[in-house]
């Protein structure tokens, strides 16, 4: 399904599989920026001159079309950054109504972002934080929401789907119970609002936020629907120019809604984005990109499936779960997996997805997560499951290693350096009476390094790890361990992370540095405290 539109997929050639993150643009959508800033860019409510009138009517347009696309007036929605901006804001706003021993509802399945910033403010307010959990079958147990949910509730916020799971949450229903105790109900439909026909009268929902970027829009444009009612009541919590009605030099009064939630100058070129990201989306249809990601979940959901080894963590097939498929391998870390997908040029995300709690109650350290979209095929789940296939029957995360015969040099260090460390660490076990023990996480993908050091005359007598985690985590500890051994306090207090790459000889990309320097990171922590 069009995937001509997309400049990016034509020029990388690359299977894109990590859409929850972010979507790819169509043409259409960088067009329409790259015309608005060749032709209307100008601040918006400000100037009598024409050029910005055209920027105002464009950006007041762009809150029809947003507004029209879930059933919403111009007036209920706000322009913000992103979905974790929208949800900030509201929780920040909504934190003047809270008292002390108010209860939040939240559920096992949040995203970090609508947790932290209730977290945040029930902290402030004295409020208290429940979650409706997740059952074995990655559904809400809405009988335990329903003993949740009760007069004490003055805020219930839930993710309509889940970025781990695809589970799609029960909303309307959870929204009526919210309602009838009197509390707000807000949805977190960053993940729904590209994939899913939403209208938020059906929904009955409160407030609803998402992001432009994963609608094929650009970055760092959102939006918060609000129920105008409500709206009018929040006190705005950013506070500047744009959003007053009058100013004096001890007070002021502000504008009305949207305006009053939407401070300084707005992300103009990103809201003409998110206009035409949308025109383009209901050009093809909502119903029809539904249907064209569930088929394609479903296909890709049987195949996965039946490799043995692969667990799927989340809803089997069916109406509620969305295009997230998440999976665990066994004995295989999700970066490994990412990283041999990458270099069949499929893109797939490997880690905790911003989900830390769930990942704990379901005792996995992270997924790998397949992502899918409307420019997604079916050619390109044959190709991703095949990857998967690939590995499992090669039964090893050095599959090029193993098959290939003539090794590249990079390849040859690979599995005499990193594999080989991985596979037989060094010093791998606890010291409990060692001068240093020092933990690290990578908060990325939960990697984690314990450091032990046992000194004696500010020389490093023994150095060994535990930890779990992926190739490049555990080689490092392992070789870095072996290196630290015999050096002086002075000597290990010096040392920096081209040392890492020393011992590891082989580039390392960006992100999995993090995973790299988890040893000399626990060794800089430990080391903050004088030692002998
Ligand atoms: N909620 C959910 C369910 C998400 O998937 C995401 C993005 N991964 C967010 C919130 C945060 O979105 P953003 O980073 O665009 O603010």
């Amino acid at each position: 399904m069009r995937k001509d539109d997309f400049p990016i997929l034509l020029n990388t050639g690359m299977i894109y599989l990590d859409n929850s993150a972010t979507s790819q643009k169509p043409q259409q959508v960088i067009e329409a920026i790259t015309h608005f800033y060749e032709n209307s860019n100008a601040n918006v409510h400000r100037g009598i001159y024409r050029l910005s009138q055209q920027a105002t009517v464009l950006y007041e347009k762009a809150h029809e079309i947003v507004g029209t696309f879930i059933g919403a007036s111009p007036d209920e929605i706000i322009f913000t950054s992103g979905t974790t901006d929208s949800l900030n804001l509201l929780a920040r706003s909504l934190s003047w109504n809270l008292q002390n021993g108010d209860e939040i509802v939240l559920t096992e399945m949040e995203h970090h972002s609508n947790l932290v910033p209730w977290q945040q403010i029930a902290k402030e307010r004295g409020a208290v934080l429940k979650f409706i959990p997740v059952t074995a079958e990655y559904y809400l147990d809405m009988k335990k929401a329903r003993e949740l949910i009760t007069s004490k509730t003055k805020i219930v916020s839930v993710v309509h789907m889940s970025n781990v799971l695809g589970t799609i949450n029960p909303v309307h229903e959870i929204a009526q119970l919210a309602h009838e105790v009197g509390a707000v109900c807000v949805v977190d439909a960053a993940q729904s609002v590209p994939h899913l026909p939403i209208n938020v009268q059906e929904l009955d929902c409160d407030f609803l936020a998402f992001s432009g970027h994963k609608m094929c829009g650009p970055t760092g444009i959102g939006v918060l629907y609000g129920k105008k009612e409500l709206l009018r009541k929040l006190v705005p919590s950013t506070f500047g120019g744009g959003m007053i009605r009058e100013v004096s030099f001890n007070d002021a009064t502000w504008a009305d809604v949207p305006a009053k939630f939407e401070a300084g100058t707005p992300n103009i070129a990103g809201a003409v984005g998110l206009a035409a990201a949308i025109e383009y989306l209901q050009a093809i249809g909502m119903k029809n990109i539904w249907q064209h990601t569930h088929s394609l979940t479903e296909y890709a959901l049987t195949k996965l499936s039946a490799i043995e080894g692969v667990t799927i963590i989340g809803p089997p097939k069916g109406d509620n779960r969305g295009a997230v498929i998440s999976f665990t391998m066994n004995g295989l870390h999700p970066h490994d997996v990412s990283e041999l997908l990458d270099k069949e040029n499929i893109a797939v995300r490997g880690g905790h997805h911003c989900t830390m709690p769930l990942m704990k109650k379901l005792g996995v350290q992270g997924t790998t997560r397949a992502s899918l979209y409307l420019y997604t095929t079916k050619e390109d789940v044959d190709a991703f499951v095949n990857v998967i296939q690939n590995i499992v029957s090669v039964g090893s995360i050095d599959k090029d290693i193993v098959t290939t015969e003539n090794l590249t040099e990079e390849q040859e260090i690979y599995k005499e350096n990193i594999l080989d460390h991985y596979k037989n660490p060094r010093n791998k076990k606890e010291l409990a009476e060692a001068a240093v023990i020092s933990k690290e996480v990578n908060p990325l993908c939960g990697d984690e390094i314990t450091l032990y050091l046992d000194i004696e005359e500010r020389k490093i007598v023994e150095a060994a790890f535990t930890g779990k985690g992926c190739v490049i985590s555990q080689a490092s500890a392992s070789l870095f361990a072996e290196y630290v051994n015999g050096l002086t306090v002075e000597e290990v207090q010096e040392l920096q992370q081209r040392n890492i790459l020393d011992l590891l000889k082989i580039p390392i990309s960006h992100t999995r540095l993090k995973c790299a320097l988890l040893p000399l990171r626990a060794l800089q922590k430990g080391m903050e405290v004088p030692v002998c």
